[in-house]
């Protein structure tokens, strides 16, 4: 089984140095994982290299160990035995830290994305886990390596995120049996929370109002969606990672199946975030467009202008809902 062949790799005596890294515009299960792979590998007497695609969002610089996420300067010839990726559906996510991965070297692959391409000499793939964070709180204890404060936090951040705050559909009760667990190595949830989701700058809020007034509709209100383009970013001092979280408002509309936000990254290039209620399965619809996920929610980047991303994406959206119902 996938796990056992992970502390396989990690117990080896050969493995003394493991570069770990995650997905771009990382997000708390990303962080959270790495960080908590880095206390694991450490504590099974290895070297570890953090080795991010990009440097620690402003939102996460508050958890214990932030700073020595930053982007490497110099991202090729790195002297190391086993690459660790997490949280990954395919190599191509990393960026352009690829460049410093060396293929003929192994890479554990520890992921829950049901569109995992497993790409890793060794995968661990677990569509049924909440998160990668999950995956690392296995390891923990299926390797009898104690779990700190400071873990519980990376790993209660990583299945926190992942999950929508407990609200998504990979909500088990594993996941609540973890996460209790958790916060008897003094979790503060409120503080967490307010940390993690509130104390936004102003900008926004304004930007959301912005966004929201974008939205529309079709197939009689089955499809949402909403738009952020580069325009609007500049005209409120906004950052797109600030936008991260706008696709749940035209989910949360009454009967909608399908919805999308299409954020303009850079010119040329739009983000798609897709999201699903009753079961429909947008990973199919991301797949189409070379991306990936989960069942109910899933992304791509689309090159082009957003009008035109719309077009293209909301046709597809109305064929997948025809033909599954
Ligand atoms: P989000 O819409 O929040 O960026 O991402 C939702 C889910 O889709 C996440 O699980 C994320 O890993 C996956 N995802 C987002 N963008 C891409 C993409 O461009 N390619 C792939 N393969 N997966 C993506
Ligand atoms: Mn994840």
């Amino acid at each position: 089984m996938g796990i056992n062949n992970i502390i396989k790799a990690i117990r080896s005596k050969k493995s003394k140095r493991f570069l770990i890294s995650t997905h771009r515009n990382m997000e708390g299960d990303a962080i959270g994982s790495m960080l908590a792979m880095a206390e694991l590998l450490k504590r099974a007497g290895k070297k570890v290299i953090l080795f991010p695609p990009e440097d620690m969002p402003d939102t996460y610089k508050f958890l214990p160990g932030a700073a020595k996420v930053k982007l490497m300067s110099n991202i090729k010839d790195i002297d190391y035995d086993v690459a660790c990726l997490l949280d990954c559906t395919d190599i191509e996510r990393i960026g352009s830290v690829k460049v410093g991965i060396c293929l003929t070297r192994p890479i554990l692959n520890i992921d829950h994305h049901i569109s995992n391409t497993y790409f890793g000499s060794i995968n661990w793939v677990e569509p049924n886990m909440s998160s990668s964070g999950e995956q690392i709180y296995h390891l923990f204890r299926k390797m009898s390596i104690p779990i700190n404060k400071r873990v519980a936090l990376y790993i209660y951040i990583a299945m926190l995120t992942d999950t929508g705050s407990f609200r998504y559909s990979n909500t088990t009760a594993d996941t609540h049996r973890i996460i209790a667990e958790l916060m008897q190595y003094g979790i503060d949830a409120v503080d967490i929370y307010r940390k993690v989701y509130e104390g936004v700058p102003r900008s926004s809020l304004t930007l959301l109002a912005s966004a929201l007034s974008t939205l529309d509709t079709a197939k009689n209100g089955e499809i949402a969606w909403v738009h952020v383009s580069k325009a609007m970013l500049s005209s409120h001092k906004a950052g797109i990672e600030e936008t991260q979280d706008f696709v749940n408002f035209p989910r949360s509309i009454k009967g909608v199946k399908i919805a999308l936000a299409f954020r303009e990254a850079r010119k040329g290039l739009v983000k798609v975030s897709l999201r699903s209620n009753e079961g429909v399965d947008v990973n199919r619809l991301a797949k189409q467009f070379n991306g990936g996920g989960h069942s109910s929610a899933s992304g791509c980047v689309l090159k082009g202008t957003i009008s035109g991303a719309e077009k293209i994406v909301v046709t597809s959206a109305k064929k997948l809902l025809r033909n599954s119902t």
